[in-house]
C-alpha cells in the first residue's frame, strides 16, 4: 500500500510531465474506483493547464489553471506509468484512467484493487475537503516535531501503534513506517500511547522523519529510471529493518552474546506489527 515515501516520488516523478501541460483528452475508462469517478471530470480537466502538483498525506493533488484541483488516491494497489510522447503502449486491463497531455505524452492509473479515489474539489475548498479536514501534521513539515507528537498523544488510550496509524495524529503514515519507526526509536508498538514520555515523542518524531527520509532517498534514486519502458510509478523496494521480517534476526539486537533475538509479528487492530521485543520496549 502506498504511503507518504510511494505518493510522495509520484509527485515528484509527475511534476517535470505535467507541470505547464494541458490535459487534452480524458479517458475514464470504467466508471469509477472506491467511489464513482465525478460526472464532471472530463468536462473539468480537458483544455485545463496544470498548474503544480501537491500531496497531502497519502494524496496527489493537481493543480489547474481553472481553479480545480484533481485529488487522486492510490489505494492499496494504484500505479500511475507515464508514457512519453510518441512512445507505443497498448492499454492494459487494469488502465481505468487515461490523460492524454497537449504534448501526446500520456499518465495513466492503473488499479487492479480499485480502492484508489479520483476526486475533484475547487481549489478554494480544498481545505475544507474531508478527508483533509481532520488531518494531523504533515510529518516532514516544520510544524511537526517531538512536543506536537506528545500533545497529540496525552491521554490516548489506545497503543502507540494505532495512535500513529491514526491520520488525525500525523498524516501520511501506514503499517509500513509505523512499524519502521518505532523500531528505529526502541519504542514497543504495544505500548499505551498516553504513556509515551516526552523524551520518547521526541525520539519518535525523529525517527518517523528518518524512515521517510531514507525512503524518499531510495524513490529519488530509482526516479531517474521512471522513463524506462513501462514508465512505472508508485513502488520501490526499500530495504525495511523490521517490516515482513517476522522470524528474521533484529538487525540491531543480533551480535554476540545476544544471538536469538529475532523480529515478531503481532496483530493489533487486525492488522500485522513487525517488532524487535527484545530491544523496543
Ligand atoms: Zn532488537
Amino acid at each position: 500500500m502506498p504511503e507518504l515515501p510511494e505518493v510522495e516520488t509520484v509527485r515528484r516523478g509527475l511534476e517535470p510531465v505535467m507541470t505547464g501541460h494541458v490535459i487534452a483528452t480524458v479517458e475514464a475508462r470504467r466508471a469509477g474506483l472506491r467511489y464513482p469517478f465525478p460526472g464532471n471530470l472530463a468536462a473539468a480537466l480537458t483544455g485545463a493547464k496544470v498548474a503544480q502538483l501537491s500531496r497531502r498525506a497519502k494524496y496527489l493533488l493537481i493543480h489547474l489553471d481553472n481553479q480545480q484541483v484533481l485529488i487522486i488516491h492510490l489505494g492499496m494497489s494504484g500505479r500511475i506509468a507515464v508514457i512519453r510522447p510518441g512512445e507505443d503502449y497498448q492499454l492494459q486491463k487494469h488502465d481505468h484512467l487515461v490523460l492524454t497531455l497537449g504534448d501526446g505524452g500520456r499518465v495513466i492509473l492503473n488499479d487492479p484493487r480499485r480502492f484508489g479515489i479520483v476526486d475533484l474539489t475547487a481549489a478554494s475548498q480544498l481545505d475544507h475537503y474531508p478527508a483533509f479536514k481532520n488531518l494531523g501534521p504533515e510529518p516532514l513539515a516544520n510544524q511537526f516535531s517531538g512536543p506536537v507528537l506528545a500533545a497529540a498523544l496525552a491521554g490516548r488510550r489506545n497503543s502507540i501503534k494505532a495512535a500513529l496509524l491514526d491520520q488525525r495524529i500525523v498524516a501520511g503514515l501506514g503499517n509500513i513506517y509505523v512499524c519502521e519507526a518505532l523500531y528505529q526509536a526502541a519504542i514497543s508498538p504495544l505500548r499505551i500511547a498516553g504513556a509515551i514520555e516526552a523524551a520518547e515523542a521526541d525520539l519518535l518524531a525523529a525517527a518517523i522523519r528518518d524512515v521517510l527520509n531514507r525512503a524518499l532517498a531510495a524513490g529519488g534514486s530509482s526516479l531517474r529510471d521512471y522513463r524506462k519502458a513501462d514508465g512505472e510509478l508508485g513502488y520501490f523496494q526499500h530495504q525495511f529493518a523490521v517490516y515482513n521480517r517476522e522470524g528474521q534476526p533484529c538487525p540491531y539486537c543480533d551480535c554476540e552474546g545476544r544471538r536469538g533475538n529475532v523480529i515478531q509479528r503481532a496483530i493489533q487492530h487486525g492488522r500485522s506489527t513487525f517488532y524487535c521485543p527484545a530491544h523496543q520496549k
